[in-house]
């Protein structure tokens, strides 16, 4: 503000300003190397071109109504901006800059918008109404394809179309396997504009809401009333169905604007997620007093990320034990209590018993649980392919803590990225898991394989099969869908 105010009193007029500052910003930030703070030069540009927006009324009409099946092109974009386009004609967004841990691309996850980032080089290569065919799965764009490109990926958007349309058909039936388990099915979110969803997939309830998010897409850290706000936004969109919150989960890959966690070697293993709340109890005790205030005379349901012994939950639980006092004495209590903890590090694997002697439910976060389990971090493109969620040493491990949670009559769900496929989640469902949770649009897929797997047949399989000394037991379990008809995403249509 003060350089763009500096312009303008040289005598620039404000929209020149605006962009002479972005200009500058753009070459200085350009040459960092700190891909962390490379990545708040898009947030500039976004705050930018909305100033030109407001300031020029060119720049206003710039923004057309947009066409039916719109890719849009741009060098960058912010979270604000791309909320500010027609979603029903929005097919997808090309990005020459950002990544997948960009903040448009979150929100633009989770509105179902396919992102495919890092395409240098396109805004010069592709014109207007030129035809393109972006591939948010593998992050593929192809400029002008030709007719076979074109006809192939023609027929998967029809398959697509006609598995949602099966979704769609089974959307009120109980999410039940063939031998009348019932399987919880909830969703994951972490914006309030995904709230819809749960009614629209006819979910349990939403089983993981990542706090976090909200925080990493604004620019200022939100105070108390802005979190109470938001939280109360969320439960108010539930509409009665419970939601689980999870307390903030930063550091790590997960970075704030308005929190500056410094450089750490290895920021896997480093200051994230509860840690950070244990040692800035100021952060932690707003967010606690933010979901209390929300949930009053409603039922709350807490979790702590990031737990790696008792002792830490301990500490954590007298802080909320404060503000739960500190609500009563005001009368603006929820009206039930549930706290859980995410099993995340393989050290409260050995610790389970004494964990679940007063907990009210565990979440597994299979994403962290298997990067500490194999040591093998999540966001290292050389390392984290090479275990299988479906390998014996995690599906061991899931065995023995869902035991553990049974004999304790202690309810235990798996939040992580494992529970949205459907081959993975018949594998939870054959260890006995009976509630999962997934972002929204993999509800039909699993609930299609719930509905057609029987867990007297996979159960005693998958018991055999976790003893061998497979790298990973995907191959088998795929022939075993096979042979029992159990329909999975590819086998469908
Ligand atoms: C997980 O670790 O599996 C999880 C659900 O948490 P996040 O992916 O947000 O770290
Ligand atoms: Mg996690």
């Amino acid at each position: 503000v003060a350089r763009i105010s500096e312009a303008i009193n040289q005598g620039l007029t404000a929209e020149a300003a605006v962009s002479q500052v972005q200009n500058g910003n753009r070459a200085r930030l350009g040459q960092v190397s700190d891909a962390y703070l490379r990545e708040r030069l898009l947030d500039l540009e976004d705050l930018s071109m909305r100033l030109l927006r407001h300031l020029s009324p060119e720049a206003k009409a710039a923004k057309p109504n947009l066409p039916d099946d719109t890719i849009l092109i741009a060098r960058a974009m912010g979270p604000a901006e791309l909320l500010d386009y027609d979603r029903s004609k929005l097919r997808g967004v090309l990005l020459e800059e950002g990544s997948s841990s960009s903040h448009v691309a979150i929100v633009a996850r989770a509105l179902g918008i396919p992102v495919v980032g890092h395409c240098v080089g396109a805004l010069s290569r592709i014109d207007p109404r030129d035809p393109l065919i972006l591939d948010g799965d593998r992050g593929q764009v192809f400029i002008r394809p030709g007719e076979d490109v074109a006809a192939g990926f023609q027929r998967s958007i029809e398959l697509r179309t006609l598995r949602k349309g099966l979704y769609r058909e089974i959307r009120s039936l109980p999410s039940v396997t063939l031998d009348g388990v019932p399987i919880t099915l909830q969703i994951n979110a972490g914006l309030v504009i995904e709230m819809p969803q749960l009614q629209e997939v006819n979910a349990d309830g939403v089983g993981l809401y990542r706090t976090e998010i909200p925080f990493m897409v604004a620019a200022g850290y939100p105070d108390l009333a802005t979190q109470t706000e938001l939280y109360r936004n969320v439960l108010d969109g539930a509409d009665g169905k419970p939601v689980t919150f999870r307390t903030l989960d930063v550091g790590g890959d997960k970075p704030l604007p308005s929190f500056a966690v410094p450089p750490e070697e290895n920021p896997a293993l480093g200051w994230r997620a509860l840690r950070i709340g244990l040692d800035r109890p100021a952060m932690l005790r707003i967010q606690l007093r933010a979901l209390i205030a929300a949930a009053a005379g409603r039922e709350l349901k807490l979790m702590f990320p990031l737990v790696a012994e008792v002792a830490e939950l301990d500490r954590a639980r007298q802080r909320l034990a404060r503000e739960m006092d500190r609500a009563h004495a005001l009368s603006i209590a929820p009206a039930s209590l549930k706290t859980g903890v995410m099993i995340e590090v393989p050290a409260l694997l050995w610790q389970l018993d004494a964990l679940l002697h007063d907990i009210d439910f565990v979440s597994v976060g299979s994403n962290d649980l298997m990067q500490y389990l194999f040591a093998a971090d999540r966001n290292n493109g050389r390392v984290n392919n090479r275990y299988d969620a479906l390998s014996p040493p995690l599906l061991n491990a899931l065995a023995w803590t869902n035991g553990k949670c049974r004999a304790a009559r202690v309810p235990l769900s798996v939040c992580g990225d494992m529970a949205s496929r459907p081959l993975d989640a018949m594998a939870l469902v054959g260890l006995g898991i009976e509630s999962l949770s997934m972002p929204a649009q993999a509800i039909g897929p699993v609930k299609t394989m719930v509905r057609s797997v029987e867990v007297r047949r996979i159960a005693p399989y998958l018991e055999q099969a976790m003893k061998s000394r497979d790298h990973s037991l995907r191959g088998k379990l795929r022939a075993f869908a096979q042979d029992h008809s159990i329909l999975l995403e590819d086998n469908l249509g």
